[in-house]
């Protein structure tokens, strides 16, 4: 029978010339590839005795819904409605409007990048936001790179190869995506020296090593609770000092004081590590910083010559566009207050639980007028996450819309949601579907309203 029905699948020029996709706009060879793979899945689907032949126009939809998949610009934008603020799946920081019209800016034309326009000579990369992370923390020298990762391998290979670096046996991290402590202080040529335990690694260990650097990593994505005992910054800067060795810091998340995020609770910061005596820090231009996907090493000025001056350094350099970003994020930060208004992950942080709530009741107020009898809306308290494996174990107070549709679910719903242009992701409770509104924008609440109303044409019972 499904032999049979292979007949009637429609002949390709004939699909081709259907108004739909004559006239779509789209490269031709968008058109065949998405002609091509809508003729080739209705086939498997008819192999396996799935579907009835679908007529033309039917066809011709389908093949028309491709070539829009196909055209949609990849990465994009995503309406994150999980109440993760730094989510790592859907791009970590947002920027602010003044960091992506930097990144623009810089983009669509020429720009002074490695010039010096008042000189008419060659200007350097690194003075662009040299400057302005020196004046925002204290620090003799910085470097912005491709991202932390990149710093945290820079600094060992520049200034640790082939020396015995201490590492305490409670901070050898794995980040995610394959980024382990161990590994990159083999590929950067330096010899790791593991000290004391797991849950407890004191001065005595570190000295008893006999360390030609020491290293310290923040445990950005997890935490060590009970029985414990960690060196302090200050006591390893005086030991670094007694031995004439460097000590490194790799800060991970990277907030530049408590000043940014005032309702979290404090953990070291890059003026505290600074202030405490670390010789070089290094941490991510975008978690607690809110800025692009980039790398900051900041520190003495001999450390971070060497790290410029190493053959590894370009081909871990940040480019045009990121830079230009960070230089606007880290702008707006001479002003915390200016900061915490403009950056979108310093204002979803501090956002209060009270804002949060009345936010929900705005949102869901429109998600009724949409919602039918049949899917319940209520406004629900959350917790929200920080996210992007930085302060694991604080829960932001937040607030959800819950959708509850009757009939369909909530697994439904949120598929739903999620093949919307553009996807809104949101999470699945206890049989509900919950939009938390700390990390949605207020101006993308007629979208996610738009998208119930497109669901609910198409014939989803909500
Ligand atoms: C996140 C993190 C890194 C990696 O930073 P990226 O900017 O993601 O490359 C390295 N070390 C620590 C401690 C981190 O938290």
């Amino acid at each position: 029978m499904s032999e049979e029905s292979l007949r009637l699948l429609p002949k390709m020029d004939v699909l081709l010339a259907h108004p739909l996709l004559a006239e779509s706009g789209a490269p031709r060879s968008v058109v065949l590839q998405a002609a091509r793979e809508t003729v080739d899945a209705l086939r498997a689907a008819l192999l396996r005795g799935e579907t009835a032949p679908a007529d033309a126009n039917a066809l011709a939809a389908a093949a028309a819904e491709r070539v829009r998949a196909l055209s949609a610009p990849r990465p994009g934008r995503v309406i994150n409605a999980t109440g993760v603020v730094l989510h790592t799946n859907l791009g970590r920081a947002p920027l602010s409007q003044a960091a992506a019209r930097a990144a623009y800016e810089v983009g669509r034309g020429y720009c002074d990048l490695e010039y010096d326009a008042a000189r008419g000579q060659r200007g350097s990369r690194h003075a662009h936001v040299e400057d302005l992370v020196c004046a925002l923390t204290g620090a003799e020298a910085a470097l912005a790179l491709n991202n932390n990762a990149a710093a945290v391998l820079l600094m060992l290979a520049a200034l640790c190869r082939g020396k015995r670096v201490a590492v305490s046996r409670g901070e050898l991290v794995e980040i995610g995506g394959g980024f382990r402590v161990p590994d990159i202080m083999a590929e950067s040529g330096a010899h790791l020296v593991e000290v004391g335990t797991t849950n407890k690694t004191r001065l005595a260990d570190y000295e008893a090593a006999e360390p030609e650097a020491l290293l310290k990593v923040h445990t950005s994505n997890y935490e060590i609770v009970g029985f414990t005992e960690e060196t302090p910054p200050s006591a390893l800067a005086a030991l670094a000092a007694r031995l004439g060795v460097p000590f490194l810091y790799d800060l991970g998340s990277g907030a530049l004081s408590g000043a940014y995020l005032p309702t979290l609770p404090e953990g070291p910061t890059v003026r505290s590590v600074l202030a405490a005596g670390a010789d070089v820090v290094c941490f991510s231009g975008d978690k607690l910083l809110g800025g692009p996907q980039a790398g900051i090493a900041l520190g003495k000025k001999t450390h971070i010559d060497a790290m410029k001056r190493h053959p590894l350094a370009r081909c871990v350099r940040i480019d045009k566009l990121s830079l230009a970003a960070l230089e606007a994020t880290l702008r707006a930060c001479r002003d915390p207050e200016e900061a915490l208004r403009e950056n979108p992950v310093l204002s979803m942080l501090s956002a209060s639980a009270e804002v949060l709530e009345e936010k929900a009741h705005a949102l869901a107020g429109r998600l009724a007028a949409v919602c039918g009898e049949r899917c319940a809306v209520s406004v629900l308290p959350t917790e929200g996450q920080v996210g992007g494996g930085a302060m694991p174990s604080v829960r932001l107070p937040s607030f959800a819309v819950a959708l509850t549709p009757a009939e369909t679910g909530a697994d439904a719903l949120g598929a739903v949601l999620r093949a919307h242009t553009p996807p809104i992701v949101g999470r699945i409770y206890h049989g509900r579907l919950l939009l938390d509104v700390r990390t949605v924008d207020e101006a993308d609440f007629a979208e996610i309203a738009a998208a119930l109303r497109a669901s609910k044409k198409n014939g989803n019972q909500i």
